[in-house]
C-alpha cells in the first residue's frame, strides 16, 4: 500500500508517534508494540532524509521523549540535556554505526585511531539525573522531553541504592550530576502487577513503566513500598575534576558509592564490542532486572567530542537492541483456570508465537476486569510481552485490525472442575468456585503443598498428583502420609516403579522434618505467602498457639492486616481444616517452632502489657513482638488487670489511665532492661519497686 505524498505520510507518522509517546512516556502505558513504534520512527527518518522539506522543528526525530502532562512535579532544568540513543537492530547495523563513527574520525583528522568501547547493559527502566552539591544529593530528576524534567527528588530519596551524601577520593565536587537508570527488578514487576490486577487497578506491559510509574507517584511514602533500584552509568557535569573517558567515569563513580554494575566491560576494538554485545544477549535471562540491548560507548571523552551529537542522540554511542521481548499474534481463545484457592483465572490462548527467543502459546490475564480494561476480543490481533523469566502477557489489542469476526469474553457461570456455581465475593474482582472439594483445587493444593517452598517433596508434581487424585489415594495433604501403608498399590501404578515409589515415599517421610513456619505456608492459606506464614509462626509459634490466636495476636505478626487475620481465622473456622491438622500433627509433622516459644518462665510470663506511644528505636510491632517473646501477652487497653504499661513519647490518655490505677509504667529503655532480665518488673511480687512515673522508671526501679 502506498502511504501517499511524503508530507502526508510524514504528518500521519508524527500525529501516530506523538500519540504513542504520549501513551508510553506520560501515561506509562504503550499503546503499541516497541517494534510497530520503532518502525514508524525509522519510516520517519527515512522519509526526512530523503525530503528534507517535510522535516518539522517539533519532529520526533529531532526531539526526546515527551513533554511532561499537568504539574505532576516541578519542572527541572537539566544542566545538560538528556539525550536518547540511536539504535542498531542485529550485527549489519551495528556494523553500519562503526563505519560511520571511523569515517567521522577520519574527517575529523583522526584517521587510523583504534577507539575503545565500553559495553553497558541497556536497561529497560526510566533515565534520571542526579545532583549532588558538596558531596550532598540535593535533587533528582526525570528526564522529560530532554532539556526539562520532573522533580522526583523525594521519591529518590526513598531508593536505598542512591547515595544521599558520597565521599569521593580526592573530596566531593561543589558540583556534580550523575546519570542513571532506575529499575524494578522482574520478581517485584511480576508482584506488582498481580497486586494491582487482584486489586482491581491497571497491570504495567513492561518493567520499565512500572519503574516510571512507581517513581512519578506523588506520595514518597507509596514509592517507598516499591523496591526500586538503579543502576548509574554517567557523569554529566563534574566541577574541578577532568576524567578521562566513560570508563574512567565509571570508575570514579563506583569509588564514590555509587551502584555502577560490576558487568560492564572496557574493550579494545570493535570486534570485541560486537562480542560484548552477543554476551549480553546471551546472559539476559540471568540478571534480575530487564535489559533491553546493549549500550556501546566509545570509551574517550576527547573522541566524544569530536564526534558530538546527531539530532536527539550522542553520534559516540549507540543502543545494540536485542530481539524484541513483544511480538503480534492472534488471540485464539480465552479460557479460565481454577487455581488452590478457588479462584477462577481467566488466560489468553494464543497462536503460539515466538517472543525473545520462547515460544509463547499462553499468557496470563489476571481476571476479567483486566480483559475488559485492555478491551480484548477473542479472535484480535494482539501484542504479548515477555520480560526476563516472567509470565508472558497480553499488553492489548491491535484494534485498527478488527474484522467484526471477533466476539467478546464471557465469563462461565459454572466451575468448569466441578460444575459449582461461581461466586464473586463482595468487593472482589475476581470470581470463585466455593466448592473446597473441588478437584481442581485439590489437586493444586497438593501440588502446592509439595513443592519446593513448601514441604519440598520430590517426585511429586502435577501429573503424578493428578494420578493419584485420580485414584482416590490422595484427597488432602494428610493422605500422602499415608501412602507407605500402599506401597503395592503405587508400585502397580502407570508412571511407579519400584526405586521411584521407595524415592518417594522417603522424600514424603523427610518432608516431616520440614519446620512448622513452612508447614503453615503449604497449607495455602489464602493471602499466607511464604514471608507472612514465618511471621505468622513467630507469634504463633505452635499449632496450639494459632488454634487460639485471636485476630488481635494475629496482627501482631509482620505483613498481618485485617484481611490476612480473617482469611486465617476463615481457615481455622473449619472444622475439616482443624481435623486436617490434627491428622497432620498425628502423622508427625512439625507443629512447633524450634526457635524459642513464649516461654512460661519469661521475664513477662503472663502479665498482659500495654504498649502506648512512640518508642525509640523499636516500632510497637517489634516491641509487641518482643513482650510475646517474654512470655508477656500485649493488650491494648488499660484496665486492673494490666502489669504493665511501656510508654513513650505522645502516650495519651492510656498513662492517665495507668496512673489512675495505679498501674506500673516504664519507658522503651526500661522494657529493653525487663527483657534482658538486667531489671525487675516493676510492681510484680519479687520487684519490689513501686508504680512509678515514666522519667523515673528505670532508675527507682533499678534502685529498688
Ligand atoms: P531508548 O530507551 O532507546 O535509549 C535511551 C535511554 O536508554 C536513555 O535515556 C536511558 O534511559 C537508557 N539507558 C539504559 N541503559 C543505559 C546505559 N547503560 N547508558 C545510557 N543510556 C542507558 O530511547 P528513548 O528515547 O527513551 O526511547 C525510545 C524507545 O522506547 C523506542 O525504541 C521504543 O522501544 C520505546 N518506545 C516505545 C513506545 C511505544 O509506544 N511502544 C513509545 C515510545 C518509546
Amino acid at each position: 500500500m502506498s502511504p501517499g505524498p511524503p508530507a502526508e505520510r510524514a504528518a500521519e507518522l508524527r500525529r501516530l508517534i506523538a500519540e504513542a509517546n504520549h501513551a508510553y512516556y506520560v501515561l506509562d502505558n504503550p499503546s503499541v508494540d516497541d517494534v510497530v513504534y520503532d518502525d514508524w520512527m525509522r519510516e520517519l527518518e527515512a522519509l526526512e532524509a530523503a525530503h528534507p522539506e517535510v522535516r518539522t522543528a517539533d519532529s520526533p526525530t529531532a526531539t526526546v521523549g515527551a513533554p511532561a502532562a499537568g504539574q505532576r512535579f516541578p519542572p527541572v532544568r537539566h544542566r545538560r540535556p538528556m539525550l536518547s540513543l540511536a539504535n542498531a537492530r542485529g550485527a549489519q547495523e551495528l556494523e553500519a554505526w562503526h563505519r560511520r563513527i571511523t569515517a567521522r574520525l577520519a574527517e575529523e583528522g583522526m584517521a587510523g585511531v583504534t577507539p575503545s568501547f565500553v559495553v553497558e547493559p541497556k536497561i529497560d527502566g526510566l533515565a534520571i539525573s542526579l545532583t549532588y552539591e558538596h558531596g550532598v544529593f540535593t535533587q533528582g530528576a526525570t528526564r522529560g522531553d530532554g532539556v526539562v524534567g520532573e522533580d522526583v527528588t523525594a521519591s529518590l530519596r526513598t531508593i536505598a541504592a542512591i547515595p544521599a551524601r558520597i565521599d569521593p577520593p580526592g573530596g566531593a565536587p561543589a558540583l556534580m550530576e550523575v546519570r542513571g537508570e532506575v529499575y524494578l527488578p522482574l520478581a517485584a514487576f511480576a508482584e506488582l502487577n498481580e497486586r494491582r490486577a487482584r486489586a482491581g487497578e491497571r497491570t504495567f506491559a513492561n518493567p520499565r513503566n512500572s519503574a516510571a510509574g512507581s517513581l512519578r507517584q506523588i506520595d514518597p511514602a507509596e514509592v517507598a513500598k516499591r523496591p526500586l533500584s538503579v543502576w548509574c552509568y554517567g557523569v554529566a557535569v563534574v566541577e574541578g575534576l577532568e576524567l578521562e573517558g566513560q570508563w574512567e567515569s565509571l570508575e570514579w563513580l563506583r569509588a564514590a558509592g555509587f551502584p555502577v554494575s560490576r558487568d560492564i566491560g572496557r574493550v579494545e576494538g570493535f570486534e570485541a564490542a560486537a562480542a560484548a554485545c552477543a554476551r549480553w544477549e546471551e546472559r539476559r535471562a540471568e540478571l534480575d532486572y530487564d535489559i533491553d540491548g546493549a549500550v556501546v560507548k566509545v570509551d574517550r571523552h576527547d573522541l566524544q567530542r569530536r564526534l558530538g551529537n546527531l539530532g536527539r542522540a550522542p553520534r559516540w554511542a549507540i543502543a545494540y537492541k536485542f530481539a524484541p521481548t513483544t511480538a503480534t499474534t492472534t488471540l485464539e481463545d480465552i479460557r479460565v483456570n481454577v487455581g488452590r484457592t478457588g479462584a477462577v483465572v481467566p488466560y489468553a490462548v494464543l497462536d503460539p508465537v515466538s517472543v525473545g527467543g520462547t515460544t509463547v502459546t499462553f499468557a496470563t490475564l489476571h481476571n476479567q476486569d483486566d480483559v475488559a480494561r485492555k478491551g480484548l476480543l477473542i479472535g484480535d490481533r494482539v501484542i504479548v510481552q515477555r520480560a526476563g523469566d516472567v509470565i508472558p502477557q497480553v499488553v492489548g489489542p491491535l484494534t485498527a485490525d478488527r474484522t467484526g469476526a471477533e466476539r467478546p469474553f464471557v465469563m462461565p457461570v459454572d466451575c468448569p472442575a466441578c460444575g459449582t456455581t461461581l461466586v464473586q465475593p463482595p468487593g472482589e474482582v475476581q470470581f470463585r468456585c466455593p466448592n473446597r472439594s473441588c478437584p481442581a483445587q485439590i489437586r493444586q493444593g497438593v501440588e502446592h503443598f509439595a513443592s519446593r517452598a513448601a514441604m519440598d517433596i520430590e517426585g511429586l508434581g502435577e501429573k503424578r498428583v493428578e494420578l493419584l487424585f485420580e485414584r482416590g489415594m490422595v484427597r488432602s495433604f494428610a493422605d500422602l502420609y499415608e501412602l507407605h501403608a500402599r506401597r503395592d498399590e503405587l508400585v502397580a501404578m502407570e508412571g511407579f516403579k519400584d526405586r521411584s515409589v521407595d524415592n518417594l515415599l522417603a522424600a514424603i517421610e523427610a518432608s516431616k522434618a520440614r519446620p512448622w513456619s513452612r508447614v503453615l505456608y503449604a497449607l495455602g492459606i489464602r493471602h499466607v505467602g511464604d514471608v507472612t506464614a514465618h511471621a505468622v509462626a513467630t507469634v504463633c509459634p505452635s499449632l496450639d498457639d494459632l488454634l487460639a490466636a485471636d485476630a488481635e495476636r494475629l496482627a501482631l505478626a509482620d505483613g498481618v492486616g485485617p484481611v490476612v487475620a480473617e482469611s486465617v481465622r476463615e481457615f481455622l473456622s473449619s472444622q475439616a481444616n482443624v481435623d486436617l491438622l490434627q491428622r497432620l500433627r498425628a502423622a508427625g509433622l512439625q507443629m512447633v517452632s524450634d526457635t524459642p516459644a513464649p516461654s512460661g518462665d519469661g521475664p513477662l510470663a503472663g502479665m498482659s502489657v500495654v504498649i502506648t506511644g512512640a518508642l525509640e528505636g523499636l516500632t510497637r510491632e517489634e516491641a509487641k513482638r518482643a513482650v510475646i517473646a517474654a512470655g508477656g501477652k500485649p493488650t491494648s487497653s488499660v484496665s486492673r488487670k494490666t502489669a504493665l504499661v511501656v510508654a513513650g513519647a505522645d502516650p495519651g490518655s492510656k498513662l492517665d489511665k495507668a496512673e489512675s490505677l495505679g498501674v506500673p509504667v516504664v519507658d522503651g529503655e526500661a522494657l529493653a532492661r525487663i527483657l534482658d532480665g538486667t531489671l525487675p518488673v516493676p510492681g510484680a511480687a519479687d520487684a519490689g519497686a513501686p508504680a512509678s512515673p515514666v522519667a523515673d522508671a528505670a532508675a527507682e526501679a533499678a534502685g529498688g
